[in-house]
């Protein structure tokens, strides 16, 4: 067999880098950027080549499982999908439908497969019990940009190709390319910024990757970005620094704004947020006077107590500055398929109401259909109507990536029946009676469905399968199909494609009426995903929409492009993208002005003598890539950053191991002393923690890390995104 080469985009993480595999019997010799991907052109980060290792690695499971007499056996499809109709359907008779419950990890958005039909078995079981790592890290951002632009996935990015000026908080892209946000080779992109005399600052309370690559770094303590930007937006006002510009028109809510921020002054919030009032005002003058600028905040500005406040108040710099939608400063992207924000009526729509219900213990509303991660296990242990007894995990692993994941393991041990859809037995997938193992990546074909509507540039990109599914595999979308179906009582034996071709029937007909026939029969040779995507990209805004537009965009076009099809740099969007009842942006959403009650009571606490903040790295994104060999070697990475001075102070020294103690437990890690650390903050990553028994990632469990989440509250939320806080928690310090 002759070596054949293969392009994919990589689903590691939301770069979405394309890849260039090389193929020889059914092994993979190479991974490397792919040049002319028209989107990433040959970027590539190590996590990357790491896919071979997943694809390869022995641990990924390959077969269901079922739990017996509890050991995991071996059993075909047939047998697992038999045993989930025996269980699952009478705990929805015996309890309800809220009694089963639902929670998605991030390789969700990865998936075209678990994205298009997730949903579908969602609504099949009509459970409210929804959780999801959006409500670890991003639940915020969502929830701020639908308020404010009418939709979860308006999320203004940087126009960084063209942008003078780039004020960045909480974000590292230097190690993410990019979250809510999808931007490869930041650093080159970054770097071409400064070059062209643009200035580059960085807020954040360590001095990271990024930070290092920029012209000015602050630290800022942890938590406390809502006193900055809120000191800032006071600026703008106090100084007649406002020019709506361009938007103007398309803006409510500006005078509400005004006077909402009259607490927060510079010189009031500086000592909170360890920032002098002359830099506040400084900063923003200087985003006020640049020509084309943009705000930018990411994880550690949503994983705090006022997260929503903070993804809100960007987008008020932004508006306030005259940047929003402008070019080089914070513009929509415009997908060519799945995006909300082209389809309807353009400039307005329903806009975003939350709070349709509430968690049965802690009272947390729902947000975008989903309840706070942090309260799944309460609504497991607590009793009365509508106690989750039941639980369907789709790459999920709350009990290492959840604060106090040690009380949900205890929960999900109490549950009547658990099905994991999985690569890994993890952490979480340990406690399911039944596992159903995901194929590889390079065993399905793939199109972005979310990260097109967050990227720095319009794209469209599609991703053929690199190798066959194995003998016997299902692919994801025909696994939640059968699910679906058990759930709708059609039983374990239905047939997949022909339940595709009904609910593809269904929704053609919804959303073409009577065009429909002609849109089923056009699409009839596709199934599953690409069926739908064909129709997504050519009733999309480059489609050629059934014919109308010839030269617009379909399935079979995208295709043939392996390097993709570029749609071109960011354009004004603002009022066509709008999707509020009022067709404005509404700068001012009541719930957002009535939750800075909080920081105004809390301009006067005291700040702890010693906080924790994650990080992100490079050779790491989520908890099952410390299996991974290529990704897992080389030097710990799993230490706790602690400044010099804080060190001598307590007794540490480089490379002992220190004790960390918060209110809610107590880790050991390694100390790794760093004069880019904030005095007064220490950092471990996220995602370690391999350590706990009955797992099968056995390179993993050899270095595993100290979690994180052990020291959290799960009891901590932003209330109005049910946002986990995991960063700014008080701790002690100790050498253990
Ligand atoms: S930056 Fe992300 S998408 Fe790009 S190669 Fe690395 S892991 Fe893959």
């Amino acid at each position: 067999m002759s070596e054949t080469i293969h392009h994919r985009i990589c689903p590691l993480c939301e770069a979405c880098c394309g890849l260039e595999l090389k193929v020889n019997e059914g092994k993979i010799v190479s991974i490397r950027g792919h040049e002319a991907d028209v989107f990433s052109a040959g970027y590539i980060c190590p996590k990357g080549v790491a896919l071979k290792d997943l694809h390869e690695d022995p641990d990924r499971l390959r077969t269901p499982l079922i739990k017996r007499d509890g050991e995991f056996v071996e059993a075909t499809w047939d047998e697992a999908f038999a045993e989930i109709e025996r269980r699952l359907p009478p705990v929805m008779a015996a309890h309800g439908r809220d009694a089963v419950a639902m929670s998605l990890g991030n390789p969700a958005a990865h998936k075209i497969g678990l994205l298009m039909y997730g949903p579908k078995l969602m609504k099949a079981l009509g459970t409210r019990s929804i959780f999801s790592a959006s409500t670890l890290d991003q639940m915020p951002k969502h929830l701020s940009s639908g308020l404010v632009f009418g939709h979860m996935f308006s999320i203004p990015i940087p126009d960084i190709v063209r942008t003078d000026y780039l004020l960045m908080l909480g974000a590292n892209p230097m190690a993410s390319n990019g979250s809510l946000w999808t931007v490869p080779d930041f650093r080159g992109k970054a770097k071409a910024l400064r070059a062209r005399g643009g200035k580059f600052v960085v807020v954040d309370p360590r001095r990271t990757e990024t930070a290092a690559l920029a012209d000015e770094h602050h630290f800022i303590r942890p938590g406390a970005d809502v006193f900055l930007l809120l000191g800032m937006v006071h600026t703008l006002f106090d100084e007649n620094l406002v020019r709506l510009g361009r938007v103007a028109p398309h803006v409510d809510g500006v005078d509400a704004v005004q006077s909402a921020v009259q607490p927060f002054a510079p010189e009031k919030v500086a000592d909170r947020c360890g920032i002098p009032a002359a830099d506040i005002r400084r900063l923003a003058r200087e985003l006020a006077a640049a020509p084309r600028a943009a705000v930018y905040g990411r994880i550690g500005t949503c994983t705090q107590e006022y997260g929503t406040l903070v993804s809100w108040l960007v987008d008020v710099l932004n508006t306030l500055t005259g940047h929003l939608d402008e070019p080089g400063g914070a513009m929509f992207a415009k997908a060519a398929a799945f995006a909300a924000n082209t389809a309807g009526t353009p400039g307005s729509g329903r806009g975003v109401i939350t709070g349709r219900h509430k968690s049965r213990v802690s009272g947390a509303p729902e947000v975008f259909g989903e309840l706070p991660m942090t309260c799944m296990a309460e609504e497991m242990e607590t009793s009365g109507p509508g106690q989750i007894r039941a639980l369907i995990t789709i790459g999920s692993n709350p009990v290492l990536s959840s604060p106090n994941g040690l009380r949900l393991a205890a929960a999900l041990d109490k549950l009547d029946f658990m099905i994991s859809m999985d690569i890994y037995v993890n952490e979480t997938s340990r406690h399911a009676d039944v596992i159903l193992p995901a194929p590889s990546a390079l065993e399905d074909s793939h199109y972005d469905v979310a990260f097109p509507q967050l990227s720095w540039r319009n794209h469209a990109r599609y991703s053929a399968a690199v190798f066959d599914l194995p003998q016997g595999q299902l692919p994801e979308w025909a696994t939640l199909l059968k699910l679906t179906a058990i759930v709708q009582g059609g039983g374990a034996k239905a047939d997949p494609a022909q339940l595709d071709a009904e609910q593809f029937g269904r929704e053609a007909t919804k959303l073409f009426a009577d065009k429909a026939a002609a849109v089923i029969e056009a699409t009839a040779h596709l199934k599953g995903p690409s069926r739908l995507l064909d129709m997504a990209l050519r009733n999309g805004p480059y489609g050629d929409g059934f014919g109308a537009t010839p030269d617009g965009l379909n399935l079979a076009k995208v295709q043939a492009a392996p390097g993709g099809i570029d749609l071109g740099e960011l354009t004004p969007r603002v009022p066509e993208m709008l999707r509020t009842p009022s067709g404005k942006i509404e700068l001012a959403p009541p719930s957002l002005l009535a939750d800075l009650q909080r920081p105004a009571q809390d301009l006067a606490r005291q700040t702890p003598s010693m906080v924790i903040i994650g990080r992100r790295e490079v050779r790491s994104n989520n908890s099952w890539m410390h299996n991974l060999p290529l990704l897992a070697k080389g030097p710990e990475r799993c230490t706790a950053l602690v400044h010099p001075e804080d060190a001598q102070r307590l007794g540490l020294a480089d490379g002992t191991m220190a004790r960390i103690s918060s209110r809610a437990g107590s880790i050991e890690a390694r100390v790794q002393l760093s004069g880019d650390m904030m005095p007064g903050v220490v950092s471990l990553p996220h995602g370690w923690g391999h350590n706990l028994a009955g797992t099968r990632l056995s390179l993993a469990a050899k270095r595993p890390g100290a979690n994180l989440n052990d020291l959290l509250d799960e009891n901590w939320r932003d209330p109005l995104s049910g946002n986990a806080v995991l960063s700014g928690i008080e701790v002690e310090l100790a050498v253990a």
